[in-house]
């Protein structure tokens, strides 16, 4: 099932994705799925006619992935960074450039949901505290990966992490291609067979450091490649299983 967030005139929803690509509708559900199940209202849209946002804002954390695809050497156990609940956008929201930076890179990633409250999951209890997938870009200002010792200035700033375009809550996360083109061109291109750590050891072990939340999101590292964006660029991510992340670069400047 795909569960999308959006706004229709301004009232905010959440509903079920139906229809083949291209064709969509939304099937509203009553209430937030994080918290009250999946209830159809009866109400419908086209895709087309509403606005998408990110599928969720997570309550507490965005949890980054570093070195976990094959080109980089696989660290000694998973390594995290955490990016705050502000740098989530939907796929409608512009992408901004902060200004302290000239070198911002997009990184295509398998974003994992979380569903209920979890602290040291064993691994074959991962699944039962995952809600689904969805798409992320983990912008990366990679010039301050070089200057600064902490990565605050490098993965933090605001809408740093957009999201979307929906939730799919069942996949098969074993091997997914995963592309990501800017104006086009293939920037990124992975599968995530190639990953170090797999997402069910990513969450297990994540989950010994915190507590997740549901709607907490986990990010599982990118395939290697970096490009640096510029204003009025598109930006697209493809999961196979999930669909398309679609967004636009608006530099802070302009
Ligand atoms: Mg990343």
């Amino acid at each position: 099932m795909r569960i999308a967030r959006f706004t229709v005139d301004n009232d905010l929803h959440f509903g079920i994705v139906e229809g083949e690509e291209g064709a969509e509708t939304l099937r509203v559900i009553a209430g937030d799925p994080f918290y009250s199940g999946i209830e159809p209202t009866g109400a419908t849209y086209p895709l087309e006619q509403v606005r998408l946002l990110s599928p969720m804002i997570p309550r507490s954390k965005v949890i980054g992935t570093i070195a976990n695809w094959a080109g980089t050497e696989a660290p000694a156990s998973p390594q995290f960074f955490i990016k705050p609940n502000t740098t989530v956008i939907g796929p409608g929201d512009p992408v901004t450039l902060p200004e302290y930076s000239e070198s911002v890179s997009p990184e295509g990633e398998l974003a994992v949901i979380i569903g209920r409250i979890a602290k040291s999951v064993p691994l074959e209890r991962v699944h039962e505290v995952i809600f689904g997938y969805t798409i992320a870009n983990d912008l990366t200002a990679r010039d301050m990966l070089e200057t600064d010792v902490q990565w605050t200035r490098a993965k933090c700033f605001d809408g740093s992490t957009p999201l979307g375009p929906w939730i799919e809550t069942e996949l098969d996360t074993d091997s997914l291609n995963i592309t990501t083109w800017v104006d086009g061109d293939t920037v990124q291109e992975g599968n995530t067979a190639d990953m170090h750590y797999s997402v069910a050891e990513l969450v297990s072990a994540a989950s010994e450091i915190f507590t997740l939340l549901p709607g907490d999101v986990l990010l599982t590292g990118s395939a290697p490649g970096a490009t640096v964006l510029r204003d009025g660029q598109e930006i697209e991510i493809e999961i196979e299983g999930i669909g398309s992340l679609i967004t636009r670069v608006r530099d802070e400047a302009n």
